[in-house]
């Protein structure tokens, strides 16, 4: 289970995101490289060396086979067409550690270490274990150095996660002098971790008295990973998941929690921990990856002289994982969860899946194939399975465990339905059953294999700026069991064996489908039903533990407990030692970006943005329709509408073939709700609608014939369909609120301070699914269609059209050609108004109720918009506030999971807390942020401020892909000379003006604000915080 972080990007522990349903939920983007490389590939890629040109084999390489690089052999070098990149593997002799070096002319590098970590128990131990490891290490024995880095550096990502089977260990910067000190820090952390007690204590678990300071006062049980794993199981679909990776592979390592069951996280002891880190952490067991541009030879060098050299080898065989053993019956298994009282009713609150374990992940032609075939059955209205399980609509669509998984040693295939009845899964069975029999008489048609294929190769030419760290990651599990990582990003190779064994075998799938579907006994059925006893069923086990944990103290471990919880509050509260980290200076971050220039353009009188910019053959174009005229009931459809416009079909083309159509040519035709408050002076807002899409060059007469096919004639006519759609999407919304209950309160807190927030909320918070529950069960389905309409032929016009267009230089005038023939098709209706006014609200505060066991608490205030000259101060105070206030108080002494302050550019200043066990604590101490600036003003010195604002350098910074650039004007108007002023601007604050900002916008409560929590009842809310509250249940 992943760590850190608040909001971590890309997870290792994933249950697959299908593509089916990336289109369906507005939030969830995966980047197309992490989609396509979640299967494997062959080691017989030696067909595919040999057909390799003799003239590469001659290139020169940096690295040679078979020479010695400080201490490490390099065994393999190989480049690779596809990503323009050279791969080399490398060993180091003495300890046999193996070290992956990806050359490739990208400014985003990346770090990492990686260990194979099979517990074999449920206490959490490698996920605490990764915890304690950042806590401090022989060189850098400072508490919590991971955090304090943080600050010193400008990361681009910086993370730890436990898999079920990996710890790792990455970061990712462009910086050359922050890569080699955020190097020696991890480096440092993993091989030389302290591991303390104390720090055990704090990040794993302890028993301590409710009252510090009173010895008599009652026991209770804390720790941040507890607490972690508690949040982490609110959310139903991380139980399913879990339960469906521990059951259909239960006789080695993953029948266990990696992450830990916090009923099971209290077991574990300090020693165990240390135990493990011995056994797991050695450099024998361990593996390095390293990619970018910057020089491998001194990375060689720090790795051997500090800390390999140091070390022998040992066999670490210990750690490898078996195959399964199958089953000669199929299994059922039945769990319970929690009832969701934002979900579906309970009575449709049930999820059931089919998991079917496949082939070992390490053998990856087969893994790629199957998991093509995969998308086939899944994927999109033209799937076998959408057209059994989904169009019937008798669920909430597919469940997130859908698809096909690659993480562990053995792969499983995995279709599965959420919001159905219990009657229904005698029906999800015969179906699933009556699919493969039909699928298997059928075969699949080929312009559909064709559209999955095309797609692949397309996601091959798009750039993502996180490139190094998405082959990481889809990399990690595979490499894991000693797979061929480099042969697995042939990813063109295995897709031409593919299209060769498909050509020379009409049954090539069927046969596919014969040894994997319909002869495999090895088949996990698992159901869920919400129990509305789950949570108090979870609070008794608690106690129970409790109970038995404290009845076997005696009064020297009763005094013990006492002593360590005053001790470990000592030190949360001592001045931490940050004078051993490096950090970076002022010198090495200096220069902006640069970007290529915009160009602004009027074509066929619509205002377009022309960008030139190396693409790899790709065109990239969005449309922004501005959509403020709208009446506010229709403005709050348009998320609906966003997400069935384009799942439809045209009168042109039914849905099916749309989507084929759709599929062939482009990456898919996107649409998306945007809601820009005007940066100037908030006055005011603009509501506008975006299309988005790519495609490869020679297909962008297609592509923008498609779009104009959308625009003109989209067809909202087969209501069934609607229907099911319409069910789907209400089902989607109310998952992950706990996971990212953060951005939710937050939302729920600005809500309460001004109207525009209010609507935001409407459209993307919270009271969405509320408003959106409601309005389906008043209106039927031929009404909302009807609304649904009227939306698309008032937007739809070229009057309140702008334009984006990224492409290279020499297909961009190609580009622009048919731009002008897309436009000059779209309709000229009337102008309408352009924005709406802002206004501000009275101070409130709201709850909503949430059946889970933590707390998601926000206070969010109106201060000043983006381009106020006070903005970038309040931004580099928000960071310092997070890193030297709420983070040691909120986190390391109360026991939240994250807790932290941001501004954004509407002027909306947020304090926020992430799975919190207590609230109305948390609140207080937002309200303390004066007082604590008053009485610690000393800590804000120069280097404070400096870690500061490098920590809004690393969100001003943050690398932009080829395909995006241009958007911040696009969308908010924020030029590029704004953009340098407001960096430079924001690099050259002092510490007075600091304290300027501080007295004016904290010393008195702001005249709007307003305060939010997501989480369980608590009757006291009103006394504790002696102000009203609004409850929403
Ligand atoms: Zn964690």
């Amino acid at each position: 289970m992943l760590s850190r972080l608040k909001c971590l990007r890309l997870a290792p522990h994933r249950t697959n995101v299908l593509r089916a349903q990336r289109a369906r939920t507005n939030c969830k983007s995966v980047s197309t490289f992490d989609d396509m490389l979640s299967g494997a590939k062959p080691k017989e890629a030696n067909v595919a060396q040999l057909e390799v040109p003799h003239i590469i084999q001659q290139q020169e390489y940096r690295y040679n086979e078979g020479k010695l690089y400080h201490g490490f052999q390099c065994e393999r070098v190989e480049r690779i067409p596809d990503f323009d990149l050279t791969s080399y593997t490398l060993r180091h002799e003495g300890t046999g550690t193996e070290l992956w070096h990806i050359d490739r002319n990208d400014t985003n590098n990346v770090f990492s270490i990686n260990f194979r970590t099979t517990p074999f128990d449920s206490t959490g131990l490698p996920h605490i274990l990764e915890h304690l490891a950042l806590c401090g290490s022989k060189n850098y024995p400072v508490r919590d150095p991971f955090f304090k880095m943080l600050n010193r550096s400008v990361a681009t990502f910086m993370n730890a996660m436990t898999g079920p089977d990996y710890t790792l260990y990455p970061f990712s910067t462009m910086n050359e002098v922050d890569f080699r000190n955020l190097q020696r820090i991890y480096l440092d952390a993993v091989f030389n971790p302290n591991l303390a007690h104390l720090d055990f204590l704090q990040e794993g678990w302890r028993l301590e008295n409710k009252d510090l300071h009173n010895r008599e006062s009652e026991l209770v049980i804390k720790g941040v990973v507890y607490n972690e794993m508690k949040g982490a199981f609110s959310e139903n679909s991380q139980v399913f998941g879990q339960n469906l990776l521990n059951n259909i592979l239960p006789d080695h390592t993953y029948g266990h929690v990696s992450g830990g069951n916090p009923l099971e996280i209290p077991k574990l002891t300090h020693t165990d921990l240390i135990e493990f880190h011995r056994k797991y952490y050695h450099p024998s067991n361990a593996r390095i990856y390293s990619y970018g541009s910057f020089d491998l030879t001194k990375t060689l060098e720090l790795i051997d002289k500090e800390y390999l050299s140091l070390r022998t080898r040992i066999d670490n065989s210990y750690s490898r994982i078996p195959l399964q053993p199958r089953w000669s019956q199929p299994r059922h298994v039945h769990i319970s969860s929690r009832l969701d009282n934002m979900g579906a009713a309970f009575d449709r609150q049930n999820q059931i899946a089919i998991a079917l374990l496949m082939c070992d992940m390490t053998n990856i032609q087969e893994t790629f194939e199957l998991n093509v075939l995969s998308e086939i059955l899944i994927r999109g209205p033209n799937s076998a399975f959408y057209k059994s399980l989904i169009e019937p609509n008798f669920s909430g669509g597919y469940n997130q465990s859908t698809g096909y998984s690659a993480d562990t040693k053995d792969t499983a295939f995995v279709v599965g339905l959420q919001d159905l009845r219990v009657e229904d899964f005698k029906k999800f069975n015969d179906l699933f059953s009556q699919t493969l029999c039909k699928a298997m008489e059928e075969g699949f048609e080929s312009q559909h294999v064709e559209s999955i294929l095309h797609n692949l190769e397309l996601s091959l030419k798009h750039q993502s700026p996180h490139f190094g760290n998405a082959l990481l990651f889809n990399s990690t599990a595979l490499w894991n069991h000693d797979g061929d990582v480099v042969s697995n990003l042939r990813v063109s190779d295995m897709i031409a064996r593919l299209r060769t064994c498909l050509r020379q075998n009409k049954n090539y799938f069927q046969e596919k489908m014969n040894t994997y579907f319909v002869n495999n006994s090895h088949k996990l059925t698992l159901t869920m039903s919400p129990d509305e006893l789950y949570e108090e069923n979870f609070k008794q086990a608690e106690l129970e533990m409790l109970k038995q944990k404290t009845n076997a103290l005696d009064n020297e471990k009763l005094e013990k407990i006492y002593q360590n919880g005053l001790k470990l509050d000592a030190s949360q509260k001592a001045a931490p030692n940050t004078n051993l980290l490096p950090c970076l200076t002022l010198s090495d971050v200096k220069k902006p970006p640069n970007w290529p220039k915009l160009r602004i353009q009027t074509i066929q009188e619509v205002q377009t943005q022309i960008c030139e910019v190396p693409t790899n053959e790709i065109t990239y174009l969005k449309c922004l329709f501005n959509i403020t005229g709208l009446s506010e009931d229709e403005v709050k459809l348009v998320p609906l509408f966003c997400n069935i416009i384009n799942d439809m079909g045209t009168s042109m083309h039914d849905f099916r073939e749309f989507d084929k159509l759709v599929l062939s040519k482009t990456a898919g035709i996107d649409f998306k709700l945007n809601f820009v408050e005007n940066v100037e002076d908030a006055k005011s807002y603009r509501l506008s609608l975006m299309m988005t899409t790519h495609a490869l060059d020679k297909n962008v007469p297609d592509m923008f014939s498609l779009c104009q096919d959308l625009l003109r004639n989209f067809k909202l006519d087969d209501t069934d369909r609607l229907k099911m759609l319409i069910e789907n999407y209400i089902s989607s919304i109310s998952i992950g609120i706990a996971s990212s209950g953060h951005l939710y309160a937050m939302l729920g807190a600005a809500a309460l301070v001004s109207n525009a927030s209010k609507l935001k909320s409407l459209l993307s918070g919270v009271d969405h699914i509320d408003f959106m529950k409601n309005f389906v069960q008043k209106n039927n389905t031929t009404d909302i269609r009807d609304q649904l309409k009227s939306i698309g032929t008032k937007v739809f016009s070229k009057s309140n059209l702008r334009v984006a267009i990224n492409s290279s230089e020499s297909y961009l005038p190609t580009a622009v050609d048919h731009l002008k023939n897309f436009l000059e098709t779209l309709p000229t209706l009337e102008k309408t108004i352009e924005s709406s006014e802002i206004t501000l609200l009275h101070p409130s505060c709201q709850q909503y109720l949430m059946n889970i066991p933590v707390n998601y608490c926000a206070k969010a205030f109106f201060a000043v918009p983006y381009l106020h000259k006070d903005h970038p101060t309040l931004r580099v105070l928000a960071k310092l506030v997070s890193a030297k206030y709420l983070l040691p108080v909120v986190r390391e002494q109360n026991g939240a999971y994250g807790a932290g302050a941001k501004i954004s550019s509407d002027g909306i200043f947020s304090f926020y807390s992430y799975r919190d066990p207590h609230s109305t604590k948390t609140l207080e101490a937002f309200e303390k942020t004066y007082e604590w600036l008053q009485s610690e003003s000393k800590q804000i010195d120069q280097q404070a401020l400096f870690e500061a604002k490098l920590g809004v350098l690393q969100q001003l910074d943050s690398p932009i892909a080829p395909g995006n650039i241009g958007i911040d004007y696009f969308l908010y108007e924020v030029s590029q000379d704004m953009f340098v002023k407001y960096r430079s601007r924001m690099l050259s604050i002092t510490v007075d003006e600091l304290h300027d900002v501080i007295e004016r916008y904290f010393k008195e409560n702001s005249k709007n604000y307003g305060k939010c929590i997501l989480g369980p009842a608590n009757e006291n809310l009103e006394l504790e915080t002696g102000q009203k509250w609004n409850i929403i249940s």
